[in-house]
């Protein structure tokens, strides 16, 4: 469903100044809380449209993370190190996915392109330069890029539109409904990072209530009987 926009205002939030120190301003349906645009978090905090997604996943991490640490590492008999290791991932997790998920995924910005000019980029012709900007000359220099008719920026074929986002991203990958925003070119790297770390501390917390319900004897061992559905069972600390 693309959302429509006011064209005309959207217009001016792609249009950021780089080198430029920004706070609480929108880009696209983004929000920059604070940062440049050029950097990564946590020299820049920039939540997309479906932030209020993100914290929901901040709170399962957490809050489930949490629940694991205080009702099935602490109860181990190597709980020593049992809740350390979960505290640790929960850590690194929610680490990764701030860097995924508060980071300019790869927005195609106006004045990006007016500034950077980038003679290395694909389709530039840098003997037409002549160091100033000039939106038609612009065009017949970088024919490979093309103008996005929805945010008006120039950008190369590997950068799409995202219509949640109502911003050009290089390198699209797909828009998160978890992070609340898209997975682009800067961000890719980091939510695979997420993706693995999550993977590691579900496996981990996995394999903690495993040996808690081991130790426990739970279904198979002494009790033979309910499937450990009745909750902690009282006093469960196990020495
Ligand atoms: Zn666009
Ligand atoms: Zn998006």
């Amino acid at each position: 469903m693309a959302k429509v926009k006011h064209h005309a205002k959207d217009k001016e939030n792609n249009r950021v100044r780089t080198g430029q120190f920004h706070c609480c301003r929108m880009v696209g349906n983004h929000i920059l809380l604070w940062g440049h645009v050029d950097t990564s978090f946590p020299f820049q905090a920039m939540v997309g449209p479906d932030w209020y997604c993100m914290c929901v996943t901040y709170a399962l991490v957490v809050g489930g993370g949490f629940l694991v640490s205080k009702f099935v590492c602490e109860r181990l008999e190597w709980s020593a190190i049992a809740v350390p290791i979960e505290l640790a991932l929960v850590g690194l997790t929610c680490c990764c996915f701030s860097f995924a998920a508060c980071s300019d995924p790869g927005i195609v910005y106006k004045e990006l392109f007016e500034s950077v000019a980038t003679l290395e980029e694909p389709g530039w012709d840098s003997s037409l330069s002549d160091g100033g900007f000039d939106e038609e000359n612009a065009k017949k220099r970088m024919p490979k890029r093309s103008k996005c008719i929805h945010c008006e920026v120039y950008r190369l074929p590997s950068a799409s539109h995202c219509y949640d986002c109502d911003l050009c991203i290089s390198d699209l990958d797909h828009h998160c409904p978890w992070t609340g925003k898209c997975i682009g070119r800067k961000t890719l790297k980091y939510f695979y990072a997420f993706l693995g770390s999550l993977t590691i501390l579900i496996l981990y917390s996995i394999a903690c209530l495993f040996a808690f319900m081991t130790a426990r004897g739970f279904g198979w061992d002494s009790e033979g009987g309910g499937e450990g559905g009745g909750g902690d069972g009282g006093n469960s600390t196990l020495t």
